[in-house]
């Protein structure tokens, strides 16, 4: 439901929101609503809207029941969910309703318009960039922000005791400095926050300066440092720092995995000849595939494990036991791969098949009751104790490696985990790095 292109309040239509201050067009109508208490936020409303249209706003009722539902009695669904709103976030859309509607606005408001894209061209979620956007416009219900409202609270801070607007909370509060800094010894980020005079300009600022690495850095850490902040609110666990640095690092990491997949384009990929592309640097990728072998019954499996130069880590080609569908196959081979990544001490690995069944199958967090439901559960098991695991399909061409250490193996021995390049493979690695 977007604020200003859906038909949401009742008694006025699109055409007639005449908002105080331009709303992105992608913007919707949760950022207005205080979903923890189910409730309008009336700053955040009375900013955009004059009283009459904020009097119409604040008469829709908010349903408490059902969690994130919320009842729109004038709609044609009659449904909205707050959840599914986040998923209407389309930077796209934002670009080209801005770019036609920003056309005869003032130069400041133009300027201005310009700094938000930045906020929706960020590479994360969109419930991440409302958040940011909702820090920008301190409408973030922070402790000061709640006094301001007349919501009974304080306005002190749960980890120091100090007064807590959206700066505070983020960026200047011991525990917000805490976690930046373990974010810090890994993204190396400038949060400049002596600049800051306004979260909206400080914010501005920032991502005009940023990389899309550094934006999307600080996009994730004022997501969970804010989460962590609710948590201690709501008396739920002992927020610590180490571990919401740790769940950021993961998340970036899960972000970079997914941007460093090859980009949608409009040709087929038939057109193309893939290329290999090395992980980001600290992640290890790892290829696994099978070989069966069906005169004799037997099967085998191969590894390789990459860093960001393409450098061969280790490699293993490893008899398995047993002979089963191809897809059992690559379930026992990636298994095994998972398991050596363990014992390396590999703690970011991305583990690529050219089985695509079972990628979806590791993928999918609904439990499998498939043939290889049990090895899939073994994998996804294993790989809860690594800082960040992604599970990702390539084509065959891009999985020659691991094929030939699998069907290479010499099945009649204990098959081998080396730390040198084997002979097998050197050229096909040389090809993919090049
Ligand atoms: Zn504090």
């Amino acid at each position: 439901m977007k604020i200003s292109s859906d038909h949401w309040i009742p008694e006025r239509p699109p055409y007639m929101l005449k908002p105080l201050k331009p709303i992105p067009a992608v913007a919707t109508v949760s950022c207005l609503i205080d979903e923890e208490n189910s409730c309008w936020i009336p700053e955040t409303v009375n900013a955009f809207f004059d009283s009459k249209t904020a009097e119409y706003i604040m008469r829709i009722q908010i349903s408490r029941h059902g969690g994130d539902f919320v009842r729109w009695p004038h709609t044609k669904h009659g449904l909205y969910t707050v959840r599914s709103a986040y998923n209407l976030v389309r930077a796209e859309g934002f670009f080209v309703e801005r770019s036609r509607r920003g056309r005869g606005t003032s130069s400041a408001v133009a300027n201005d318009e310009k700094h938000w894209k930045n906020i929706w061209k960020i590479n994360a979620p969109g419930k991440m960039k409302i958040h940011l956007w909702r820090f920008a416009q301190d409408c973030l219900p922070s402790g000061v922000q709640m006094q301001r409202r007349q919501i009974p609270t304080s306005d002190a801070c749960v980890f120091c005791g100090r007064e807590e607007d959206v700066a505070h909370a983020m960026l200047l509060c011991q525990f917000a400095m805490e976690v930046w800094r373990l974010v810090k010894r890994k993204y190396m980020i400038q949060l400049q926050r002596h600049d800051l005079m306004s979260t909206k300009y400080w914010l501005f600022e920032f991502l005009a300066n940023a990389t899309e690495l550094e934006a999307t850095v600080l996009a994730v850490g004022c997501w969970y440092i804010w989460e962590a902040r609710n948590d201690a609110r709501n008396n739920r666990g002992h927020p610590d720092p180490t571990r919401t640095s740790v769940k950021i690092l993961a998340y970036i990491d899960m972000i970079i995995q997914q941007c460093f997949k090859a980009k949608p384009s409009n040709r087929r990929e038939t057109d193309v000849a893939p290329r290999w592309s090395p992980p980001p640097p600290g992640v290890v990728l790892v290829n696994s595939d099978v070989a069966l072998f069906a005169d004799c019954r037997q099967m085998a499996m191969g590894a390789v494990f990459r860093d960001s130069e393409g450098k061969c880590l280790a490699a293993a080609s490893l008899p398995l036991q047993g002979f089963t569908s191809p897809e059992m196959g690559e379930a026992l081979a990636l298994r095994d791969a998972v398991m050596i990544a363990r014992d390396k001490g590999f703690k970011n690995v991305i583990f690529v098949s050219d089985c695509l069944s079972l990628i979806q199958r590791l993928n999918s967090p609904a439990p499998d009751r498939s043939e290889v439901g049990s090895v899939v559960k073994d994998i996804k098991t294993l790989v809860a104790g690594f800082f960040s695991a992604n599970f990702r399909h390539v084509k065959r061409c891009l999985n020659e490696v691991a094929h030939i250490l699998a069907k290479t193996c010499n099945l009649a021995s204990l098959g081998f985990i080396s730390f040198s390049v084997p002979e097998c493979i050197r050229k096909t690695l040389c090809i993919d790095v090049c």
